[in-house]
């Protein structure tokens, strides 16, 4: 490894390798439930297989198989004739069999691609490899940390669970980069209907990072493999969200840059991420590949899968989605952007536009709704089974039964709090549209009642007219239009 020299400047590198949690009904390799009950006990929801205990065998689950052709599919990757699986070996207390079943050198998906945009420059990461592997269980260190816990207890609940690692090239000089990508990669897979986001843990990250000799980078900012790996970098571990991956690269960053800056070396070590203290912490000095011993699963065949790939579709994916709104409905980017920011929003919205003009359905849709399930840390998904109330909602506003203000800030509200129909909340509230009479009957009123306020309107004070306008509104109990009333009040008044 060289040294490299204190005063030069460096680039940082960065590649990750995430592990995502797929969604299937059973593990991997054996029929236990992947979905936790609610305070299931440890170490219930396990068998023999999972457990590894002597003689159990793995049988693989199709539908992890299927989750990874469909993401092979989206990042664009080369699906081989045949994968395999492999062992990997180490003593660890979650893997109870002493090896974790995975893939090695024929995994399911091959020099793929992902395109994101950072700070609306378009960036393509490349991705290395996809493969899927076998979650191990759960620790917990009893009294908190690592560090200072007494003794740990081993759950493995989780063991089995199906995980696909996804590792990217060496591509992202930043770790708002990764971020982007993080945010990308979640929303294809979401696409995909093979992840959930909301989850606890289901999405995992492992940051590689380096920092190599400004020298070495090209003008177009390429870096060859030699200097890639003549860099000692460090694999920071543990890290279980966006926000976690971007504070821990900043904080490894700096730290590498001050070890340089005090003219010493940067070991190849893997660190810890606490995400409490905010900082990394050495825990090993790296292991090599050969410490793992792999070798095949001998009891798993290999796996012919090059013709899946045309046998598995997937659905649109969001980049697609999202020209094919601004282009089909029209709708200008941040619309676009916000009703494709997850398949079901999307789907939502394309039902509602079906109904009615698309400008009408994007507001309805982006702003009003996703504002107020926002408002309430609601989701689009619970409300989805609600597609008619809210399509009745904005059609009673297209029809003029019912004034925006009053759907907007009233109808649906309830909609969401009381879990009501609207037509339950405007009986309820009294909000039909006042009739003709009713308005003008009121306007009469408030001109009346108001002398002080007809003379001061009379007197040029503009202001005067929004005191009648709010006068009319309370008597109809705001089911009059404020725009009409106005001018109403001001044919009366000029007249
Ligand atoms: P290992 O098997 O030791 O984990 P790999 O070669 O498989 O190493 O790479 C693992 C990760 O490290 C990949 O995400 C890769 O992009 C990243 N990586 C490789 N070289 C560098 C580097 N110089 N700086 C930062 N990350 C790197
Ligand atoms: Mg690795
Ligand atoms: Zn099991």
């Amino acid at each position: 490894m060289s040294t490299q020299a204190a005063t030069e400047e460096h680039t940082v590198v960065i590649g990750l390798e995430v592990h995502v949690q797929l969604e299937t009904d059973t593990k991997i390799f054996c029929g236990c439930s992947t979905e936790p009950e609610d305070d299931e006990d440890p170490n219930t929801r396990t068998c023999p297989t999972c457990l590894g205990l002597p003689g159990a065998l793995p049988v693989l689950n199709e539908a992890a198989v299927e989750a990874a052709v469909k993401v092979g599919k989206a990042i664009d990757a080369d699906i081989p004739q045949t994968t395999t699986f492999h062992r990997k070996n180490y003593y660890y207390p979650d893997l109870p069999k002493n090896f974790q079943l995975t893939q090695y050198d024929a995994p399911i998906c091959q020099s793929g691609e992902l395109e994101l945009r950072v700070d609306s420059e378009p960036r393509t990461i490349g991705i290395t490899r996809a493969h899927l592997e076998e979650d191990p269980g759960s620790l917990q260190h009893a009294g908190g940390s690592i560090e200072s816990a007494t003794h740990t207890l081993v759950n493995y609940n989780r063991a089995g669970t199906p995980l696909m690692e996804i590792v990217t090239e060496p591509d992202f000089r930043s770790p708002a980069e990764t971020r982007a990508f993080l945010a990308k990669l979640e929303e294809v897979l979401e696409y995909l209907g093979v992840f959930d986001p909301t989850r606890d843990g289901s999405l995992r990250v492992d940051a590689n990072v380096s920092l190599v000799p400004e020298s070495d980078v090209a003008d177009d900012g390429t870096i060859t493999g030699d200097a890639l790996e003549a860099v000692n970098r460090a694999e920071v571990k543990n890290i279980s969200s966006h926000k976690g991956a971007e504070q821990a690269l900043a904080y490894e960053i700096t730290r590498q840059e001050n070890v340089l800056r005090r003219g010493r070396e940067i070991e190849q070590e893997t660190r810890h991420w606490d995400e409490g203290r905010g900082v990394t912490v050495s825990m090993r000095s790296k292991e090599a590949e050969k410490d793992y011993r792999y070798f095949r699963e001998a009891d798993l065949p290999a796996l012919e899968v090059s013709d899946w790939k045309e046998q598995i579709p997937i659905p649109e994916l969001p980049d697609a989605r999202r020209e094919r709104f601004r282009e089909e409905y029209g709708l200008d980017r941040e619309s676009a952007s916000k009703l494709t920011s997850t398949k079901a929003v999307a789907d939502f919205f394309e039902d509602v536009a079906e109904a009615f003009d698309p400008d009408l359905a994007a507001t309805w849709v982006a702003d009003n709704l996703l504002g107020e399930l926002n408002y309430r840390e609601m989701a689009i998904t619970d409300v989805e089974d609600r597609l008619d109330e809210f399509t009745r909602l904005v059609e009673l506003v297209a029809d003029d039964e019912l004034t925006v203000k009053n759907a907007e800030e009233v109808v649906l509200r309830e909609m969401l709090d009381a879990g009501e129909d609207p037509e339950t909340v405007i009986d309820r509230e009294g909000l039909g549209v006042a009739d003709s009479g009713e308005v003008e009957a009121a306007v009469a009123a408030a001109i009346d009642d108001n002398p002080d306020a007809v003379s001061d309107y009379h007197g040029g004070d503009e202001g005067a007219i929004n005191f009648l306008v709010g006068q009319v509104m309370q008597e109809t109990g705001g089911s009059a239009d404020p725009g009409q009333v106005n001018g109403l009040l001001r044919e009366r008044l000029d007249g």
